[in-house]
């Protein structure tokens, strides 16, 4: 037997350019996508579902495919019992010079996009998170909210970042320190990272790192289906679920999940911002955010029983989850458009759901539904809803069966 001269414990530097370990389906898609890619480029990656096996990803056109690679006993490798190969390598030679079956010849290996990770300003402000406002310049309004503005910003004229003013009075600061004490120790790679504040006077700053594409909500409207497509929009959706996994895990509540609190960076990257601002904010947009006993709520967006009885948990959360998918689905629409929050809270009460988007497929749409079961106890978990999420094409994924290679 010849011993296959890829093996998977070699230092990256030293395997083929088309061997990419253990990278997820979705981001083998991902970075086959990216246009310096043409027709024919590829990659090998570890199985997920499968361990020990490989998957050959192809680009054909504008559509990624996924080939099972099948081991034989003996230690090589196939796609078709018709051919077989010692290694890998010859594998790949093989399906360079001709298609045989496969939907196109193989061609070059995938470019390898390194998304740049920004400098991460956290690291030097662990224990000093009070920084001094004039080491941040304001560069470029972004955008303004009911609680002020944000800039992008410069942060020690190196690093950018993204800096939120906030309108005196929009909170009380003490309220907002114990909530950024906790904020600041979160730390996921879907959630906006809070790097820094100042509060010593108004107004006070928040920085976080710098989203360079905006709110989810304007992105998606923006496109209105132009570019964004079913497999981008359950990818969003996935991303956004995992930063709330991590959020679960933590025991922490975000109270305001929706798309205009996920943030868009580049490299279709989507994460999750303003959690627990919702509680320390003092709210006055009433298009959004409608009176309810003493407190305003972003109505169409909250569990009833946070509406009816103040309950927040992860499982309202999940709730809300269910109309952050309704968004991306149809492409930013407001829920239940036409519908005061009173009448929307009685519907609820009456079983009413949001209906099934025109295009919305029933999968995605079962998603939903299932977060908005009227006992928080049986909405799903966001652990659950990720992996649901993440393995949404994989019931897709018929392997390649004897002689016949498959999607
Ligand atoms: P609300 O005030 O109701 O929360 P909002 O979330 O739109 O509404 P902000 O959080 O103040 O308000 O944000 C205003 C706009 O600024 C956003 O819509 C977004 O386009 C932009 N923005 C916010 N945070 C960032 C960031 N970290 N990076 C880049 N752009 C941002």
């Amino acid at each position: 037997m010849t011993v296959d001269p890829m093996t998977v414990d070699r230092p990256d530097d030293r395997r083929p350019l088309w061997f990419f370990g253990a990278i997820k389906r979705t981001d083998a898609e991902k970075q086959l996508l990216y246009p310096e890619n043409q027709t024919g480029a590829f990659l090998i990656r570890e199985s997920e579902s499968q361990k020990g096996d490989f998957a050959l990803s192809v680009l054909d056109e504008k559509v990624v495919k996924h080939y099972r690679i099948r081991r034989l006993d003996e230690g090589g490798f196939f796609l078709t019992q018709r051919r077989t190969f010692a290694s890998l390598n010859e594998f790949v030679d093989y399906y360079t010079k001709t298609s045989n079956g496969l939907c196109v010849q193989l061609g070059k290996p995938c470019v390898k996009i390194q998304v740049p990770v920004p400098f991460d300003l956290s690291y030097k402000t662990v224990d000093q998170w009070e920084i001094d406002r004039n080491s941040v310049q304001l560069l470029k309004r972004l955008g303004s909210g009911q609680f002020g503005e944000v800039w992008e910003g410069l942060w020690n004229n190196t690093t950018s970042v993204a800096v939120k003013t906030l309108k005196p009075g929009s909170m009380d600061p003490n309220d907002f320190l114990r909530e950024a004490q906790i904020m600041k120790s979160l730390r996921h790679p879907k959630l906006i990272q809070l790097y820094a504040v100042c509060t010593l006077e108004d107004p006070i700053y928040i920085i976080t790192e710098l989203m360079r594409h905006g709110s989810l909500q304007e992105y998606l409207q923006n496109d209105a289906g132009t570019k964004i497509h079913l497999t981008q929009q359950v990818d969003m959706a996935a991303q956004v679920a995992s930063g709330m996994a991590y959020l679960e895990s933590q025991n922490y509540i975000h109270r305001d999940l929706a798309a205009r609190n996920v943030l868009v960076g580049e490299h279709n990257i989507y994460k999750v911002a303003d959690f627990g601002l919702a509680r320390v904010f003092k709210v006055d947009n009433e298009d959004i955010y409608e009176s309810k006993h003493e407190t305003k709520l972003p109505v169409k967006w909250t569990a009833p029983e946070a509406i009816r009885a103040n309950k927040f948990s992860i499982k309202s959360d999940v709730w809300s989850f269910g109309i952050l998918l309704y968004e991306i689905i149809t492409y930013g629409k407001m829920p239940y458009s036409g519908m005061t929050g009173a009448q929307v809270i009685q519907m609820l009460g009456q079983n009413y759901r949001l209906p099934q988007p025109p295009n919305c497929p029933p999968q995605f749409y079962n998603i939903m539904w299932e977060c908005w079961n009227a006992e928080p106890k049986e909405r799903p978990t966001f652990e659950k809803l990720h992996w649901k999420l993440e393995d949404y094409f994989e019931t897709d994924f018929s392997f390649a069966d004897t002689d016949n290679f498959v999607r």
